[in-house]
């Protein structure tokens, strides 16, 4: 593992260098295999468990690395709060993958730096599990996320409600950009800083706009950050992930999904669906997540708005057209993503109506999302499955179904289509605490493991799937998600 840290060089405003406090007995409890590989983590360490152990909970610093803690603000729940930063986690610094792509290696749980605000600078391991359980099963869906190389106990135990066992997690990002480091140097007025975190992400993630000049640059900037985060809630939406606090210091401008904390998934189709304890107004609910990701973007626009010009009506007059944007994209490609889920190839404005009325009729009759819409997958070569879901599908079904016959791909055609944008397998709820509870009691790896196995493979049926498949008992109405502090 070669480090670089490119983030250093924009200078001491941006972070504090700090090392990560050393823990007690660490043992790599998961290792993520396939991403070291594609890392090309130290092959020196490859088989030295105790190593990895070592060096991903910081114990060792890895040679070349310069940890640091990242400064960076943000608005929780709406309030804007001027200083965050990384109060539990160090960047050890970025690695260059198989693909050449440049990538953040951070530990989180590592310590307390001078961000950590009265906080104990740790993490449990309940949390850290469902970080690398939730971010695996994203990337095996296909959805856009940051992903955990290991997860290291500490030998230590961290105090919340109650004792429980601590841990770091390792996780691997694009960046570690989000809206709240815009906010950081933006709300201090300190132009020159904001200047150069926008030209360093321009290089590094969108390096096709160097050639721009002036405030078109970061105008596009703009325009590309939308593109992403637009791509990012839509995928949320078709697996029905509820990320559960998209505050701006969690929103990553490269589009990834970041900060698994409150997560959960949607059961029975509801888009008020919420189950984060701390969210009691339901800000952050299944159907309010484009909205939300829209506020964001706008307090990121804001943060551009004295790039543009020393005169504010000038300024916003510049980036109003493409920061208002958003709705308009997300909607267009919300329906153009759904209408695959549904087997309609290419998207007319007609199936609106049809695409709003199964939707609704899933709504009404309390199905579970995942369930309704494998089915209606399954429905295209199983005459007892399309029996049955007539029932639920009502009025809806027959409509659907001459729908998709319109088509000229046949009706396997259409199935495939329809079975690459709907899994048969996502994290359920229930499964994903009864794997943290089992792994807390036992301390072993296995159920964790066995898990991740069948959420590797979202979109077969493999032997292990069926173990994973059920819906909740209660239907998840007395779910409730914690942040993972
Ligand atoms: P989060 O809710 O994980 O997005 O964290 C929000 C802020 O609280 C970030 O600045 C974190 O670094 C900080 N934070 C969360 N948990 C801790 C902790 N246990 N110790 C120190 N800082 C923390
Ligand atoms: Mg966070």
């Amino acid at each position: 593992m070669k480090f670089s840290n490119t983030y250093i060089s924009l200078g001491e405003d941006f972070y504090e260098k700090v090392c990560p406090m050393p823990v007690k007995d660490p043992k790599l409890f998961l290792w993520n295999a396939s991403l070291a590989e594609q890392l090309r983590v130290a092959d020196d360490l490859k088989n030295d468990l105790g190593g990895l152990a070592r060096a991903f909970c910081g114990n060792d610093i890895i040679s070349g690395s310069e940890p640091i803690a990242m400064a960076y603000a943000g608005h929780q729940f709406g309030n804007f709060v001027p200083q965050l930063g990384d109060g539990r986690a160090h960047l050890l610094g970025e690695v260059i993958n198989q693909k050449g792509q440049r990538l953040d290696v951070q530990l989180k749980g590592s310590g307390r730096t001078n961000f950590s605000r009265g906080g104990d600078g740790r993490c449990a391991l309940g949390p850290a599990l469902r970080e690398f359980i939730m971010s695996e099963a994203m990337h095996a869906l296909g959805v856009p996320t940051t992903r955990c190389l290991s997860v290291v106990t500490t030998g230590e135990d961290v105090f919340r409600e109650s004792r429980l066992p601590g841990a770091v997690v390792t996780r691997i990002a694009s960046s570690h950009l989000r809206v709240g480091t815009f906010q950081y140097f933006a709300s201090r007025g300190d132009l020159d800083n904001l200047k150069s975190l926008c030209n360093y992400t321009v290089e590094r993630h969108f390096p096709e706009l160097l050639k721009e000049e002036g405030p078109h640059r970061y105008i596009l900037l703009l325009d590309k950050v939308i593109a992403g985060l637009v791509h990012l809630v839509v995928e949320w939406m078709r697996v029905g992930f509820i990320h559960g606090v998209m505050n701006t210091d969690n929103t990553s401008i490269c589009g990834e999904t970041i900060d698994y904390g409150p997560c959960s998934m949607m059961g029975v189709y509801d888009p008020k669906t919420v189950y984060s304890s701390i969210d009691r107004m339901g800000r952050y609910a299944f159907g309010h997540q484009a909205e939300m990701m829209q506020w964001n973007l706008l307090r990121f626009a804001e943060c551009l708005l004295p790039l543009m010009d020393d005169n504010a009506d000038k300024a916003i007059k510049q980036i109003e057209p493409v920061a208002a944007s958003f709705s308009k994209r997300f909607q267009k490609s919300y329906e153009e993503m759904m209408g695959k889920k549904l087997g309609f190839v290419s998207y007319q404005e007609e199936d609106q109506k049809l695409l709003f009325d199964i939707l609704d009729q899933i709504q009404k009759n309390h199905l579970d999302y995942t369930i309704s819409f494998d089915r209606l997958t399954k429905s295209l070569s199983s005459q007892t499955i399309s029996m049955e879901i007539k029932k639920d599908f009502e009025a809806c079904y027959e409509p659907w179904l001459k729908r998709v016959n319109s088509q000229k791909e046949t009706s396997q055609e259409v199935q495939e289509i329809m079975r690459r944008q709907n899994p048969v397998l996502i994290p359920r709820n229930h499964h994903v605490e009864n794997v943290l509870r089992e792994s807390a009691d036992t301390g072993k790896e296995d159920a964790a493991e066995k898990f991740l196995q069948a959420l590797r493979s979202p979109y077969e049926e493999l032997d292990l799937t069926a173990q994973y498949q059920d819906q909740p008992n209660d239907g998840d109405k007395s779910y409730q998600t914690f942040c993972g502090t």
